[in-house]
């Protein structure tokens, strides 16, 4: 019989900390704790197998888990002392869900099971405290309704159906907090909750414990199924068939009264990363307080005070936890009467800035080695980009506090600086961003286009407003409450808790002392401190970038480049894949170099058309009517290239630069309305209709499978003439200079041998003319980039000729999958949302299929050339699942843009480490 059941308690335990898979986290969790001597309420893990079996079978429980339970349940009553069901002892228990990687708030949880009428006197009897048991009740009803009985808002602007209930009960009773009602009160909440179930659903409350049992059980099974956590799977590629554990835990009670609370903490800070003890508490309350952020905690070190000797077992908890774990943990705990208890414990999510500090704190405390600080669930490449991105210009926000515009301060939940505007609902947060927040060509960000998510509180619901927005506000919850969580997870800048706003969700505004702002106006948060502007605040580079890019700041004044800088030397040891930039300028080459890159990957030369007056000149070449008339306007465009790769190769001092020779349809060169057509013919001298005839005799149908690539080379030679020229005179200029040059031109879009063939002849003619006229040589290589599905099946035929592959996996994708890579967008949401795919194989490489054409490429062309160097130049370059890809099938290198360049050398250690 297959075992469903994992019983833990006292200090036994059948599961263990390594089986993650099967008891989820949280169960494994328990089961390691209770292990390792710390009090954990006994209780038992049904594993994540039974959850799929029982949505593989029309929500039925396997046979055999009904008398696996049972055991379970005897078990935990022995060590307990009560009976759960039991009128004079009862034992409440609590179920909760828990996958194998931490989904925080994506599932579900019913507390306080067992509890009805009958069992409830028990309580009452047991602990002497009818309000407790009252509350207790209230709680279980409210709970269980809503989980399992499903008793929710049915729109967005309706009020959770419990919550207006005991909303209306508190304005009636004049008080303001929950702990402030009567018995009474309690009494008449419980009524009105189970008459709002029969209304709602036509069944009475469920009285019977093993019924409301399952029936949790069966509800935290299906909640894995639920939307957002089929959302959260999807962004983080977590598989849909892992499912989810269900543990039964005993409960024990935060709200037993003034010598009770319930808390979580992190072990170290998990916003900056700080070693100091994180986390909050509140006092006569139970859990889902303080992460539901509806009370506003009270921080840690308090605990000190109000309850030393808890305070102390718990800090010594701490430090067991981070030596047996070797990493931050994220507890949670109860104390009832006096009594400590552990609730679970995980790995602590973190911030980019955090996960760093973590990783590089505990090296040197002796902790982890470095490979370990190195890994993937300890440092998230992607991660890296928190520390890249921009922070409030001091002076800007000096000046906007000097305007008063300096709102509030709330508690500082996720770093980094963010201007956008105020939306009060996640859906119009997607929707807005969706529509004004895609960046333009250069990776620019319309600031209309950004979104700052302002709401009480936020809930799972929440997350896709939450992706979508690039800060995260509310005026409830701490810095454990969900909004932190999720919101530290993603990277996103991050306020909770600021309690001086009024928001007020009908009228879609936000009242901070006496200022009404609506939806639509700018906001910006400073989620380093925690402050609130009115308005829009200039951003400016981070510290990274300050040292690395503006040299504004010295790297001893920054903790933060420290620790960022001794990561990447330590990721730069273990990884074996190059990391190169993608290009076009030397200023960009510059920043690149800063940034760790090893070589440009590829110099886009097109770029560089578009600079100044070279259009003009570029627009002459494409008018021209005859060979000697095309030669001329070339003949202009040749000292601008040269000058460029004169810069670019001084920049690279000596690091290999593939450029690649013209790609793209000459139209994108033309104008194509009325207004530009006039006036490229009044600057060039010819008429209107000339221009507008050549344009139109340009024009393609799909231009991306049209006249571009080295097609445009192959028919217009001269093209690929001058570009050789300008690379191998500016090559020959910087080698006299005394500085090494490595140039290696790259064909674009070859399909078949004679392409490249033709093309790199020229390119060789043109070397040896340019290398007698100036009397020297440089060592230069001529390859091709491998962007078409044939060119991949004939890599064996073209690494005949060709000296180095690179994969233009942006156009290999656009051709291996038959999808536009401008038009896709219109169905690729569709697709994802329905798992068509698993991600959008323009961010990361589709495996199966195009990392199937890839390998098929690797094999075919070092099988002619057992040395030929490959690499990839296509934005998946900076991705690090497809880094890690590139990595396994044996590319020599990535290239990527600047900015991505630490992220590349992190996913590459990772690979190296087969992390
Ligand atoms: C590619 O196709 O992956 C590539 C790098 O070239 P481009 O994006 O310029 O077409
Ligand atoms: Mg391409």
């Amino acid at each position: 019989m297959t075992k469903y059941v994992y019983f833990f308690g006292g200090r036994t335990a059948e599961g263990k900390g390594e089986m993650k898979n099967l008891l989820g986290g949280k169960g494994a969790n328990l089961a390691e704790m209770c292990l390792i001597g710390l009090p954990v309420p006994a209780g038992f893990t049904i594993t994540t197998e039974v959850c799929n079996l029982f949505g593989d079978n029309g929500n039925k429980y396997p046979e055999g888990l009904v008398a696996q339970v049972e055991e379970a349940l005897k078990k935990t009553e022995e060590v307990m002392g009560a009976k759960f069901g039991d009128p004079t002892n009862p034992l409440l228990v609590s179920c909760r869900s828990g996958a194998r990687v931490s989904m925080p708030g994506m599932m579900d949880t019913v507390l306080n099971i067992g509890l009805n009428e009958k069992t409830l006197e028990g309580l009452i009897k047991k602990t002497g405290k009818d309000r407790f048991a009252w509350d207790s009740y209230r709680r279980f009803v409210q709970m269980y309704g809503d989980v399992v009985l499903g008793l929710k808002p049915q729109s967005k602007e309706e009020e959770d159906p419990f919550e207006h209930i005991l909303k209306e009960m508190k304005t009636a009773k004049k008080v303001e907090l929950d702990n402030q009602l009567e018995v009474e009160d309690l009494k008449e909440l419980v009524k009105q909750f189970k008459a709002a179930v029969k209304n709602r659903t036509g069944k009475d409350f469920p009285d019977d414990a093993r019924e409301q049992l399952y029936g949790a059980v069966a509800a935290v099974f299906a909640s894995w199924g639920n939307d957002r956590a089929v959302v959260y799977r999807r962004q983080y590629g977590y598989p849909h068939d892992w499912g989810t554990a269900a543990n039964i835990c005993s409960m024990v009670f935060g709200n037993m009264g003034e010598d009770s609370a319930t808390g979580v903490a992190f072990t170290r800070d998990p916003a900056t990363g700080e070693k100091v003890f994180y986390g909050e508490y509140l006092i006569n309350a139970q859990g889902e307080d303080v992460v539901a952020g509806i009370r506003t905690p009270n921080p840690i070190a308090m605990l000190q005070k109000d309850m030393p000797e808890v305070y102390a077992q718990l800090d010594d908890i701490r430090g067991k936890l981070e030596k047996h774990y070797r990493d931050v943990q994220d507890i949670e705990f109860t104390v009832q009467q006096g009594k400590l208890w552990m609730l679970q414990t995980r790995n602590g999510k973190r911030t980019g800035f955090a996960a760093i500090r973590f990783a590089v704190d505990m090296v040197d405390e002796g902790l982890i080695t470095k490979e370990e600080a190195l890994s993937v669930g300890r440092i998230p490449p992607d991660d890296l980009n928190q520390l890249l991105q921009p922070i409030f210009d001091p002076n800007a926000k000096r000046k906007a506090i000097d305007e008063k515009r300096l709102l509030a301060k709330g508690i500082n939940a996720g770093p980094g600086a963010a201007t956008g505007i105020i939306k009060f609902f996640a859906d119009d947060a997607e929707e807005h961003v969706e529509k004004y927040g895609k960046p333009d060509s250069h990776g620019k960000r319309d600031p209309k286009g950004r979104v700052v998510l302002v709401r009480q509180e936020t809930s799972p619901e929440d997350i896709r407003g939450m992706k979508a927005a690039d800060g995260i506000l509310t005026a409830f919850g701490g810095a454990s409450s969900h909004a932190a969580l999720v919101s530290r997870q993603m990277g996103k800048v991050c306020i909770v808790g600021c309690k001086e706003l009024e928001i007020n969700y009908k009228t879609r505004t936000v009242t901070v002392k006496g200022k009404v702002l609506k939806e639509g106006d700018y906001i910006s948060i400073d989620g380093f401190t925690g402050e609130v502007m009115e308005g829009q605040v200039a951003t400016k580079a981070s510290e990274v970038v300050q040292v690395l890019i503006e040299k504004t700041m010295k790297p001893e004044d920054s903790k933060v480049y420290q620790q960022f800088a001794k990561l990447m030397e330590w990721a730069d040891a273990v990884r074996t894949l190059k990391i190169r930039t993608n290009a076009d300028n030397p200023t960009d080459s510059e920043r690149a170099i800063s940034f760790g890159a090893e070589g440009i990957g590829l110099c886009r030369t097109e770029h560089m058309f578009f600079e100044g007056d070279r259009i003009r000149a570029m627009r002459e070449m494409i008018l021209a009517e005859t060979l000697e008339a095309r030669r001329a306007a070339l003949a202009k465009l040749l000292p601008y290239q040269r000058e460029d790769f004169t810069g670019i190769f001084k920049a690279m001092k000596g690091m290999p630069v593939t450029i690649r020779t013209l790609d793209p349809p000459l139209h994108e060169f033309l104008p194509h309305d009325d207004k530009g057509q006039s006036e490229m013919a009044t600057e060039l001298g010819v008429s209107k209709e000339k221009v507008a005839e050549r344009v139109k005799s340009l024009h393609e149908f799909n231009p991306m499978l049209g006249f571009r690539g080295c097609r445009l080379g192959l028919v217009y030679s001269e093209i690929t003439e001058m570009q050789a020229r300008a690379i191998f005179e500016a090559a020959c200029d910087v080698a006299k200079e005394g500085i090494a040059v490595e140039p290696e031109v790259m064909i674009p879009l070859v399909g078949f041998l004679p392409e490249f063939k033709a093309q790199a002849k020229i390119v060789n003619d043109v070397a040896k003319t340019v290398f007698a006229e100036k009397g020297i040589t440089v060592k230069y290589l001529v390859g091709t980039m491998i962007e078409l599905p044939r060119a991949c099946i004939a890599a064996d035929q073209i690494a005949s000729e060709a000296q180095f592959f690179s994969f233009g996996t942006n156009d290999l994708t656009q051709t291996g999958l038959g999808m536009s890579r401008d038009d896709y967008g219109s169905f690729i949401r569709h697709y994802l949302e329905n798992d068509l795919m698993p991600r959008d194989p323009f961010q990361t490489i589709d495996f199966d299929g195009v990392g199937g054409l890839m390998q098929i490429g690797v094999e075919k062309g070092r099988k002619t050339r057992a040395d030929l160097k490959i690499g990839i130049c296509g934005e998946h370059g900076g991705d690090p699942d497809s880094v890690k890809f590139c990595h396994k099938i044996g590319l020599n290198y990535v290239s990527c843009s600047p900015f991505r360049v630490p992220i590349a050398r992190l996913a590459a250690a990772q690979a190296a480490l087969g992390k």
